[in-house]
């Protein structure tokens, strides 16, 4: 019996965890103490990755497709099969015709993140589509439209903050996003213990809102107008307090002429906040020297996700609390993301070029998922013909996934880099199962950058794979060497074999900030891997300006981008919604589209309902554990619906990531569990015009009664 400790990477906490393994299983799964991030900490999907490890649904050698049914194959031959496909078609229809599309754990996966960008990115197809635009896009456009990087986003320091604003985030379930943050729970807690405020703004009175001293509902896809009337209140009340970054912000004018006509009483009709509520807001934002205004996914996810991120930032840097102690800062990790994406032309860009049926643009050398089924389904010049997905399933996770479940069977040939044959994989010719979280070793090389204190842990392997297993980055390789042609196939082979993902972390640690100018004692590879529980590197530091790209070098306040933005959001103020609107909500034992096939996370009473407001359910007629209709222009699906007051009249929410048991699927668990797919009523037309990100929040439904007092359902 041993003890490996290794970190669970199922969201973006990366906790600390102690696996203890007899026989080739997994015994017990538990925080490890000795973690000095995580401090013992887990929550209940940590335990689950037991259960991806020994799912016998998990794929573990190619399958490939014969018409309806899937046997195994060789690794050999599966990727001579892709090879030869996709080469067949970019040979007769050109680069644009493969499709990439990228899923969230990407992002954990140093394989991925090393050597599936040298194949996905040197594919050199436009069609490249990933989580992001249904996600934190926005916020990746504001870092790169005002600091100059789209990877320098800042993170709450919520460790040392005394007013913590939340907007569109529910960190008390997610554990922080955008902010690396383990055990958020108490980290609030602390907060309100040192007497300090929480207060969170959301049409959900979530379970963050339950620890917090303030709730305030907002309207769902109001938020940038909200922000803007804060900001004309910062104005108004001669509230600007630049402090120290103030030589090098520029756009303070254009940003009052923007706020304007954007009074809090102006707002009111739209967003449903008191104007009172307003003013509180951004004095209090104003007048605490440790403060930090934090916006998530939900204010990235609406029609107004653009402004909403750049009016968050703007606001951190108007109150004087960006780059301060207890504000939005900015970390020193030991492999510093910056200035790798400096050096390369992703550091940031928008619009280089649209989307070739609706015009959606490119955002960092990749298009909206939201148009990912049209690019499929509508003929033409130009049409995606094949695609690649990796680590992602856009049926579940992408707006509108029922018209992408119907264009994928049209596809020349579909490849999935995969564990399990999902909602999406399902309607691939072949799939390649790479290794699982307790299979490959770990360095969190991206989201080290948006923690709330600076650490670096490796870990390694808890079980060594099996021989006829591969790696995520291994099968990058491979498909690098047969379809990247003579020069960079064979430089994207020979790199692999000489510098595989561990070897490249070894070299960027060294180059880093802790890396060889400390001397003798800087961190490497071989030093971190003496410290099994993870390093502290320390507090966030104070890291403006010389975190500003040298090109950007200030602080703008007032993007041209932005201000051409603004008559749409002004023709919110006067929209009339009649009606219901539909929000999303996460759930703490779920994860994403993923991790439903463990029995112990479905296990219990139904989670997959739509949350009502008892008032709007009765005037339809609707009680409690009632099966309602849910439809939008997108489609129509049956959920049960549940009677709270923590949610607005006017709204209604369903979790994301449900929508199993579709035909053609092997996950057995959450076959039985199936929930109902929210994007099955979202709408892939219901964007942010102007970054392409998909409005999950504030999606026009209705909703009717189907069958009263479904009991059995519960
Ligand atoms: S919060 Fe839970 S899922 Fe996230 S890393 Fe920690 S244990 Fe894993």
């Amino acid at each position: 019996m041993t003890t490996h400790f290794h970190t669970c990477t199922l969201c973006e906490a990366t906790c600390g965890i102690a696996v203890t393994v007899d026989g080739g299983r997994v015994l017990d799964i538990r925080g490890d103490e000795d973690d000095p991030f995580s401090r013992g900490y887990i929550c209940p999907k940590a335990t689950a990755l037991a259960d991806l490890q020994h799912d016998p649904d998990r794929l573990r050698r190619p399958l490939r497709r014969a018409g309806d049914t899937w046997h195994e194959v060789a690794w050999d031959e599966a990727f001579d099969l892709v090879g030869s496909r996709l080469r067949e078609v970019r040979g007769r229809y050109g680069a644009d015709a493969v499709a990439v599309y990228q899923g969230n754990p990407s992002a954990h996966n140093l394989g991925l993140l090393t050597y599936g960008q040298v194949l996905f990115r040197g594919l050199g197809t436009r069609n490249l589509f990933s989580a992001t635009s249904v996600d934190q896009l926005p916020q990746m456009l504001a870092s790169f439209l005002m600091l100059g990087n789209q990877v320098l986003l800042p993170v709450p320091d919520i460790d040392r903050t005394d007013l913590f604003v939340c907007l569109g985030a529910n960190p008390a379930v997610s554990n922080g996003s955008i902010m690396t943050a383990p055990n958020v729970r108490a980290r609030l807690k602390a907060i309100r213990a040192r007497g300090g405020q929480v207060v969170v703004i959301d049409p959900r009175r979530t379970e963050t809102a339950a620890l917090a001293d303030r709730h305030l509902f907002v309207r769902p896809g109001t938020d940038a107008l909200l922000l803007l009337s804060i900001v004309n209140v910062l104005f108004a009340e001669d509230l600007i307090r630049l402090g120290r970054l103030a030589r090098y912000v520029s756009g303070v004018d254009g940003l009052r002429s923007a706020a304007e006509n954007f009074g809090p009483d102006v707002t009111f009709a739209a967003t449903g906040v008191e104007p009172d509520d307003v003013r509180w807001l951004a004095r209090s934002l104003a007048d605490t020297p440790r403060a930090v205004l934090y916006g998530r996914v939900g204010t990235c996810t609406q029609e107004f996700g653009g402004l909403a991120a750049w009016l968050v930032l703007a606001i951190n840097v108007l109150t004087g609390h960006l780059d301060e102690p207890g504000g939005p800062m900015f970390t020193t990790p030991a492999v510093d993301a910056v200035p790798l994406v400096a050096a390369t032309r992703f550091r940031g860009s928008l619009g280089r070029w649209h989307s070739r049926v609706r015009g959606l643009p490119e955002f960092g050398g990749e298009l909206p998922a939201a148009v990912l089924a049209e690019e499929i389904d509508t003929p033409g010049a130009g049409q995606i013909r094949a695609l690649i997905t990796s680590a992602g399933n856009p049926v579940l996770s992408t707006p509108n996934g029922a018209r992408l479940e119907r264009a994928l069977p049209g596809l020349d040939f579909m490849v999935s880099i995969d564990p399990y044959l999902n909602e999406t994989s399902r309607f691939a010719d072949v799939i390649l199962p790479p290794t699982v979280h307790l299979e490959r070793s770990h360095y969190e090389l991206a989201l080290a950058n948006y923690s709330v204190r600076n650490v670096a842990k490796y870990s390694p392997p808890v079980f060594e794979r099996e021989p006829d297993q591969r790696h995520d980055w291994e099968i990058c390789v491979e498909l690098a060497t047969r379809l990247l042609g003579r020069g960079s196939g064979v430089l994207a082979g020979a790199l692999g074999r000489r510098l595989p993902p561990e070897s490249l972390l070894d070299l960027w640690l060294r180059a880093g900030p802790y890396g060889l100018r400390r001397g003798l004692g800087g961190l490497s590879l071989s030093r971190l891997k003496k410290q099994p529980h993870g390093v502290d590197l320390g507090a966030l530091e104070p890291r403006l300006p010389g975190r500003l790209g040298l090109r950007h070098r200030r602080i703008d306040l007032a993007p041209r981008t932005y201000l051409d933005d603004l008559p749409r959001l002004r023709g919110r103020l006067g929209a009339s919604v009649a009606g219901l609107v539909l929000i999303g909500r996460r759930q703490l034992r779920s994860n994403n589209s993923w991790m439903h096939n463990s029995e112990r996370l479905v296990k219990g009473k139904q989670r997959c309902t739509l949350l009502m407001h008892p008032d709007d359910a009765a005037s339809r007629g609707l009680t409690d554990g009632d099966v309602a209709s849910l439809s939008s222009a997108a489609g129509t699906i049956e959920v049960p619906v549940e009677l709270t007051d923590a949610i607005m009249p006017g709204v209604v929410s369903l979790p994301h990531g449900w929508g199993h048991g579709r035909p053609g699927t092997r996950l057995g668990v959450a076959a039985n569990h199936p929930g109902a797919s929210i994007n099955d009523v979202t709408d892939e037309h219901f964007v942010d015009a102007l970054t392409g990100t998909a409005a999950f929040s504030g999606v026009p439904v209705r909703v009717d009664a189907l069958v009263v007092n479904t009991t059995h359902l519960s």
